[in-house]
């Protein structure tokens, strides 16, 4: 007899669905704009160079082993994570009231601050953006918070739905996290403006919310790190409470490697001990330490100004293609007579783009262009070239024609 032959499969999972139906299409100029990592023009996967060369430093390094981490992870990648988002010369980090704990990536860092807050804030419910990344409100349901939506995008303008966002926020009840994406929106590339950021952090703070950062981008919106951060540091520099998860994942193209970090800015020196104690807790009993290979990697970028100023400029690299897959998409568009307004295309930041193509346009476009994405219409600029532009372009065309 068995006891798991109970088990019940699990519903398939709708982005597995589009790969798989990539994977088995034979055709050979089929186009996966599912995926949510850079490509080159080629349509590689990159490594730094810069990466590749922290690796080389670290394997000659006789001093560098493979022993355990402590419970909160390398203590210099902490301490430049926090300055890499919060900023050079943060009141907050010179306050010692800033806690900074490597977690796995982005997705583990939002996994542990929830948790932390499910155990330690009395208000569960938690809000995020409609839409959001996919995953979050598994990763908040899981952590016993209680998931709800604000308005976000508005299909009728393929922006941002500002008037609804402020409506549904105001109306959140006192006490009540608000995740909010610090740049380069997944899923849909929209970001609000400095001025609507000032609008809502002023809604947030005078609705006592406690904003919940989700900063998986930094760098990939503009190409510049400290520009992306800037709806954090506004936040940060008024003096209130947020919590932070932080991704080397993208920024570095570090995804398997699994580096990120949680940072919680508090009040008072004496709340940022108490919370790091209770931070420590959460942890123990999930991984007991986080791995040790991609906080060495970023690291050792983040302390050497060379390396760091290499970073940079491959960072930008990385961000200026997209951007320029984005206009070349938007020229070809037009180009083709396309009837409707496209130009959210380049409006749109970061590595995604919300096309507005409905699901049976979506369907269509894999079945009669072998071109996959989300049936949300969302594809990944970091998969398009200047090759593939022409591809998607004409099936766009069919597609709303
Ligand atoms: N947050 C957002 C908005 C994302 O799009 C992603 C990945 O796609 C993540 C977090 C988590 O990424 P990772 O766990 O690889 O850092």
């Amino acid at each position: 007899s068995s006891i798991l032959s109970n088990v019940l499969p699990a519903p398939e999972d709708p982005v597995l669905s589009v790969i798989f139906a990539c994977r088995d299409d034979p055709c050979p100029v089929k186009l996966n704009l599912s995926v949510g990592a850079y490509q080159t023009e080629e349509g590689k996967p990159l490594v730094l160079e810069v990466v590749r060369k922290a690796e080389q430093q670290l394997a000659n390094d006789l001093y560098c082993d493979k022993g355990y981490l402590p419970i909160d992870g390398l203590a210099d990648f902490n301490k430049f994570s926090a300055k890499l988002i919060l900023g050079d010369d943060s009141h907050a980090v010179k306050e010692n009231r800033v806690v900074t704990i490597q977690c796995l990536s982005g997705t583990g860092s939002l996994r542990v601050g929830a948790e932390f807050l499910a155990k330690h804030h009395q208000q569960r419910v938690i809000f995020v953006p409609n839409p959001t990344w996919g995953n979050h409100p598994f990763i908040f349901t899981l952590a016993g918070l209680s998931v709800e939506y604000f308005r976000y995008y508005d299909p009728h303008t393929r922006g941002l739905d500002f008037e609804g966002m402020l409506e549904d926020l105001g109306a959140a009840p006192s006490g009540a996290l608000v995740v909010l994406q610090a740049c380069a929106h997944n899923p849909t590339g929209i970001d609000p403006t400095l001025e609507q950021w000032e609008q809502i952090r002023q809604i947030v703070r005078s609705k006592g919310l406690l904003p919940f950062f989700d900063n998986a981008y930094q760098g990939f919106a503009s190409g510049n790190l400290d520009s992306d951060a800037q709806s954090v540091r506004m936040f940060v520099s008024d003096g209130g409470e947020c919590l932070i998860a932080q991704s080397f994942a993208k920024n570095m193209g570090l995804y398997g490697e699994r580096i990120g970090a949680l940072t919680i800015v508090c009040t008072s020196e004496d709340v940022a001990r108490k919370v790091k104690s209770q931070l420590l807790l959460v942890v123990r009993p999930m991984y007991l330490t986080p791995p040790i290979h991609g906080a060495s990697i970023v690291t050792t970028i983040l302390k050497n100004s060379d390396m760091y100023k290499d970073w940079t400029i491959e960072l930008k690299g990385m961000a200026d293609r997209i951007i320029s897959m984005r206009q070349q998409l938007h020229e070809a568009i037009q180009a083709r007579g396309t009837p409707g307004d496209w130009s959210h295309i380049i409006k749109q930041r970061g590595m995604f783009s919300f096309t507005g193509l409905n699901e049976k346009q979506v369907r269509m476009m894999a079945k009669e262009y072998h071109i996959y994405m989300t049936y949300d219409g969302r594809i990944s600029m970091a998969g398009v070239s200047s090759k593939t532009v022409p591809q998607l372009a004409d099936a766009i065309h069919a597609a709303v024609t």
